[in-house]
């Protein structure tokens, strides 16, 4: 046996029903007696039913009001029992709303949130490796000091009637087998919930609430921060009144840099060098991020080849977090003399030097030798070349086999 049948009563079912007895019960009279239905009001009746079904289709609930009565229900959910629902919100719970939802009015979740606003901030490299600084000046809505957010005159400011301070009224709509509840901006007010007198408003908002203001944020950028790393200004997006401001975000973004390339803590530079400097040795300068020059030393003797790479320990950006660096990683480009060796005693003074040359194999001894010479080419035979070497495959027209033996035979 229950304690008590009131809420049963409510919905007009038997405290037996099964709970899509109970679902039944509560669309039909939750259709009959929503506010839409009764001029706007919401009616005792539409709040006995929600609170009767809030708490009848939560099972835990049910079952302590079925063994201790409605008195049972009171320590959850405050005075009268009414459970973390309102009626309007179980309704949409209950019906799928959402279309066309403002999100505005009494929501149980605590205030609205305003929007996040996301801007991006172009740095240097240099700034990165220094820290830095930077103000940025912003547009922004602020709740109006003169009116504090009301929009007029103490007392001129009137709750809309038509949708109950609501700023939309809520349809509802039969699609096919549903009964489908739409939200639209109500007429009267403009969605604003509240109407106030032309002569009445303020004059230094004009009625908005808010107004526009420049407002200068202070980024901080630390030594080391990456590209797209975020800087979040808490509550300083637009303000209204009965939100929650959002946040600001700044989202970094890194130039691409002259000198030096950047990958996470580190970074790479291209060093192009002589020839003479990557055989015999020299010195190689880096102007770093900071004041600083660096000078490389590459040991006589060494022996640098064209793309090797070199690491310069700890000379890299500084990381972030851990007060330590990166590295600095040297690409080496060699420059290789451009003139023309004429002078025999200085050729032979290179081999001299130099490590031999690898020995050329023996040709097959079925081969024809044919000796030939290499030219240099005209800009347009230069072009061609370097089409056929970097172009795509189908481009047959010169000769896509390919420079064979056969080639050599003809
Ligand atoms: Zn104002
Ligand atoms: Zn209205």
């Amino acid at each position: 046996m229950v304690k008590e049948t009131k809420l049963y009563e409510a919905l007009g079912v038997d405290p037996a029903c099964s709970d899509n007895d109970l679902k039944k019960a509560y669309r039909k009279l939750a259709l009959k007696y929503h506010p839409d239905k009764t001029g706007g009001q919401t009616s005792e009746k539409f709040q006995e039913i929600s609170h009767a079904y809030d708490v009848l289709s939560d099972s835990q609930k049910r079952h302590v009001y079925d063994q201790y009565g409605e008195a049972g229900l009171s320590g959850e959910g405050g005075p009268g029992g009414m459970g973390g629902l309102s009626p309007e919100d179980l309704f949409s719970h209950f019906f799928g709303g959402g279309m066309g939802g403002s999100g505005r009015g009494g929501r149980s979740s605590g205030p609205r949130r305003g929007k996040d606003v996301a801007h991006g901030l172009k740095v240097s490299l240099e700034d990165l490796y220094k820290g830095k600084t930077s103000k940025l000046a912003l547009q922004k809505n602020e709740i109006c000091d003169k009116c504090e957010g009301r929009g007029g005159k103490e007392g001129a400011v009137k709750t809309c009637t038509t949708c109950n301070g609501q700023g939309y009224r809520v349809m509802l709509r039969q699609m096919g087998p549903m009964m489908q509840q739409i939200q639209q901006p109500c007429a009267d007010c403009r969605g604003e919930g509240e109407i106030i007198n032309q002569k009445d408003k303020c004059k230094h908002c004009n009625g908005k609430k808010v107004t526009s203001v420049r407002k200068v944020l202070e980024v901080h950028i630390d030594r080391g921060m990456k590209d797209g790393r975020k800087i979040v200004f808490s509550g300083e997006g637009d303000q209204a009144p009965g939100t929650v401001p959002g946040d600001v975000i700044i989202i970094l973004e890194q130039k691409e840099h002259e000198r030096f390339r950047r990958s996470g803590d580190d970074l790479f530079f291209n060093a192009k060098i002589d020839l003479v400097t990557a055989l015999a040795g020299g010195k190689i300068l880096i102007p770093h991020l900071d004041d600083r020059v660096l000078v490389v030393d590459i040991l006589p003797g060494e022996v640098i080849k064209p793309g090797e790479l070199k690491a310069v320990m700890g000379q890299g950006m500084p990381t972030e977090r851990h007060h330590d660096f990166g590295n600095l990683y040297v690409q080496f480009e060699i420059d290789f003399p451009n003139a023309n060796w004429t002078d025999p005693t200085q050729i032979e003074l290179l081999r001299s030097i130099l490590p031999p040359a690898a020995a050329l194999p023996e040709p097959p001894k079925t081969a024809v030798v044919e000796e030939v010479n290499l030219t240099e080419m005209d800009p347009r035979q230069r072009a061609r070349a370097e089409q056929g070497h970097f172009g795509d495959d189908d481009d047959d027209e010169n000769g896509g086999h390919g420079p064979g033996v056969q080639c050599a035979q003809q």
